[in-house]
């Protein structure tokens, strides 16, 4: 069986990005080739020094899109980014003359068993295999000691044995595959994210933007390219993305989690993937809850949610706490449906640790919560439910609200949007100091 996608094609990166460079010039971009970013420093107004080979620029904000160096640039306005490069091959052949006498491009060819791409390159075929999580190669050292100084467009030594288990298998579904030579093989760094999507947006650093992390690099240009502009000219995405954000991450992606993600996602690209599925290199990370060990005794199967160890579901006497993903009705369902009638019957407790609490304190703290939220600010001991909008009205973020002292309000908000959440405060405009999972803020508005 197979699936015919009509609009599937290849497009030449070269001069792809040389077309969309023409039309930023024409729109009265500016575009310096040849020159290097050494270092960036943050002013009192918000605006960034970018030190390059060249001279200062001054900025009235950056955007890193350095590809597998955004890492490097990060580090130079003082944070860090959870990417990694991955070794990715591609090999293509010579004239094929089975190949050579087509009337018509053919499409390209995804085989998900051998786990690789196949299309027509010239008169010949190119293939490019996702290795496997146990075979594929990182490039481990650069997390820890950086980019080796002047690696540019430099390529990898080729690998032979880890493309032959790919290869035999395309030898069976394109025959005239086996009798073609091989032309050149190509290994280069490809940047991974934990969970293979970019970092899209603004970073917790004032006028500090990202579009890093491009797995399928090309395939996103123009759409990222569209969206980010939109963000910074409007104050507002054109519509969300929360998967893509890069504050989905924080100071729990240590570099070994993200190493252990990226080789799984790598090794899974041709993976099927199933509904609710659980992936489980990296795990636990530091955030397990106080309750962990007591939810598992109690026969609690544990999933992970923005770094968070947290129950999915709670077995049955005589039943494993055991992942079965499944297209039909899983091994939880039944689990799932009692715990909803005893909840909704009787009662339940629930570990609420994973979610983001945040401190809020100072003597104008009232009437920050009033400037920043719709709805009203709660009184003494009282709790409100309330938002944050965007300039436009949309939501930006749900927040429970709740006044313990005159003035100190505790703010909850879900395990995966605390960073997010936090973006848009002008704490320093309110002199107010704001407390969150441990980490001391003072300002971290644009
Ligand atoms: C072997 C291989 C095959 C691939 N095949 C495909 C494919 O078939 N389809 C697909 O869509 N993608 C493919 N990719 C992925 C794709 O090439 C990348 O995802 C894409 O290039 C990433 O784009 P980017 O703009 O994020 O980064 P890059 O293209 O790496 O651009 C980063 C830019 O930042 C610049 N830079 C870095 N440091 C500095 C500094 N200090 N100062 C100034 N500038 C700096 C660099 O010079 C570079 O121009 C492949 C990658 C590899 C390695």
């Amino acid at each position: 069986m197979g699936l015919y996608t009509a609009s599937d094609g290849h497009v030449d990166p070269y001069s792809l990005t040389q077309a969309i460079a023409k039309g930023a010039r024409k729109y009265g971009a500016l575009i310096f080739q040849g020159l290097g970013v050494t270092t960036l420093n943050l002013r009192e107004d918000g605006r960034w020094v970018v030190s390059t080979t060249e001279g200062d620029i001054l900025a009235n904000r950056v955007v890193n899109a350095a590809g597998f160096w955004a890492k490097e640039i990060a580090k130079l306005a003082g944070s860090d980014l959870p990417l990694v490069p991955n070794h990715h091959q591609y090999l293509v052949t010579s004239t094929v003359p089975e190949v050579k006498a087509l009337k018509r491009e053919i499409p390209v060819l995804r085989h998900l068993e051998g786990s690789f791409y196949l299309r027509m390159e010239r008169d010949g075929l190119l293939i490019g295999p996702y290795e496997s999580t146990h075979t594929m190669r990182q490039c481990e050292d650069w997390m820890w000691n950086g980019v080796p100084e002047g690696f540019g467009k430099e390529l990898f030594e080729p690998d032979m044995d880890r493309l032959e288990p790919h290869l035999e298998i395309a030898m069976q579904l394109v025959p005239c595959f086996a009798d073609a030579s091989i032309q050149s093989v190509v290994n280069g760094p490809i940047t991974y994210t934990p969970d293979v999507l970019p970092l899209v947006g603004p970073d917790m650093l004032p006028n500090m933007w990202l579009a890093a992390g491009f797995g399928y690099g090309i395939i996103h240009g123009g759409g990222m390219g569209s969206y980010l502009a939109s963000w910074i000219i409007n104050g507002q995405p054109p519509f969300e993305m929360t998967e893509c954000d890069p504050l989905r991450f924080g100071s729990w992606t240590t570099n070994d989690y993200v190493l252990a993600k990226a080789r799984e996602s790598y090794g899974m690209n041709n993976a099927v993937t199933y509904p609710h599925e659980e992936r489980f290199a990296g795990r636990p990370t530091s955030r397990v809850s106080g309750a962990h060990e007591v939810l598992e005794s109690e026969g609690a199967c544990m999933q992970i949610h923005s770094g968070w160890e947290q129950p999915a579901w709670f077995t049955s006497p005589g039943q494993q706490p055991q992942y079965c993903p499944s297209f039909q009705r899983t091994n939880w369902h039944e689990a799932v449906e009692k715990e909803v009638d005893l909840v909704m019957t009787s009662a339940g407790i629930i570990d609420l640790t994973p979610f983001a609490k945040i401190i809020v304190q100072g003597r104008q703290a009232a009437a920050f919560m009033d400037y920043m939220t719709a709805n009203s600010v709660p009184p003494l001991g009282r709790t409100v439910i309330t938002h944050i909008l965007s300039p436009t009205g949309h939501v930006y973020a749900e927040l429970t609200v709740t006044r313990t002292h005159e003035d100190t309000f505790l703010v909850i908000t879900g395990s995966g949007v605390e960073l997010h959440d936090l973006r848009c405060w002008k704490l320093r405009n309110f002199g107010v100091e704001c407390v969150a999972s441990g980490e001391r803020f003072q300002d971290v508005g644009r």
